[in-house]
């Protein structure tokens, strides 16, 4: 049965895209800074079916329909440098989050043919596939372990560290944030081996998530873009003082270099923020061009270590239009 909230969602999706409201959902959203993010596209192997929300390529190809009918794409970083767009369909750019490949699954021969320019936000270490992010490494072992053996390596690893443990497989996802951030990929390569999962080299090999740096030119060469999610897929919120230099500003230098890249966007992971001065003087310092959240759109005119993104992988409608345009009428009026 629907829930509540699923009524309201479809609701409000359905009112922002209907015919009467239209003109004014447009005006709405020329006054937000509209950026829309994904993650993979396609049917999930092991390593992302506990975070599939059922964008299969079909299902991205549709959204891409409706999306199309109510923004002009156009690249973040025309966007960040606040080109204007012809028409009046409002702009709105599109980005993919943890870096996996876009080019073997089709993605990016699809963006050519409707012409939009999108951005990659990678996560430096997986470029490669040289590692597989400590997300993707808890979802490949849930769906490949038995659930009672994944929960007892789970468990005696938990305790071993004071760590909190999980009652099911299921909570494991949630109760792992807890893992500090400077072990997260030394505790979840012990629970892999635990678990008697392959050796991590022969499954990346096997299923090769992310794009290579080869990859990321032919990318690059294709009119889309490049930006940094961090070197590990890190909590920016929990990231010690010290780790800023590891996780953002080598990583940030190393691609800004190698793929001689002008304007170089940067993500938070799980949308968890830096201190605002930390975020600021990255910014400020040209390590990173803009940051971007989780937390919708921001106002035309927000400083650009302070933009936010809206989700299109769930309830489309409501996500990327219905939801912004309330935000943006909330603000309009002053409460
Ligand atoms: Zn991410």
């Amino acid at each position: 049965m629907m829930s509540m909230k699923m009524m309201i969602k479809q609701l409000v999706g359905g009112i922002a895209t209907s015919s009467i409201l239209a003109p004014v959902m447009r005006r709405s959203l020329q006054s937000s800074i509209n950026i829309i993010y994904y993650h993979r596209v396609g049917t999930p192997p092991s390593y992302y079916k506990s975070f599939f929300s059922g964008c299969t390529y079909e299902r991205f190809e549709r959204d891409l329909d409706v999306l199309q009918s109510y923004f002009q794409f156009v690249s973040l970083e025309d966007m960040l440098l606040g080109e204007r767009v012809t028409g009046d369909k409002p702009a709105a750019a599109l980005t993919f989050d943890d870096g996996f490949s876009l080019i073997g699954n089709g993605v990016m021969d699809l963006l050519n043919r409707r012409g939009i320019r999108a951005t990659t936000l990678v996560i430096t270490e997986c470029l490669d596939n040289r590692q597989l992010m400590w997300r993707h490494k808890l979802s490949a072992v849930l769906a490949e372990t038995p659930n009672a053996q994944a929960l007892r390596a789970y468990n005696q690893i938990a305790s071993a560290n004071a760590l909190p443990t999980a009652s099911s497989p299921s909570e494991i996802i949630r109760v792992s944030f807890e893992m500090p951030m400077e072990t997260k990929d030394e505790l979840m390569d012990e629970w892999w081996a635990r678990c008697g999962m392959q050796p991590l080299p022969a499954y990346l090999a096997a299923h090769q998530p992310y794009f290579t740096w080869e990859e990321l030119r032919t990318w690059r060469k294709n009119g889309h873009s490049v930006g940094l999610h961090t070197a590990t897929h890190v909590s920016c919120s929990r990231l010690a003082p010290d780790a800023v230099d590891k996780e953002i500003v080598a990583p940030a230098r190393e691609l800004r270099t190698a793929l001689d890249a002008k304007v170089l966007p940067f993500s938070y992971p799980f949308g968890h923020r830096l201190p605002p001065t930390i975020a600021e003087s990255l910014y400020r310092d040209g390590m990173i061009d803009c940051v971007l959240g989780i937390q919708g759109y921001a106002t035309v005119g927000a400083p650009l270590h302070r933009l936010e993104r809206a989700n299109g992988e769930v309830e489309l409608e409501y996500s990327v239009l219905g939801k912004p345009a309330l935000m943006n009428a909330r603000r309009a009026m002053g409460f």
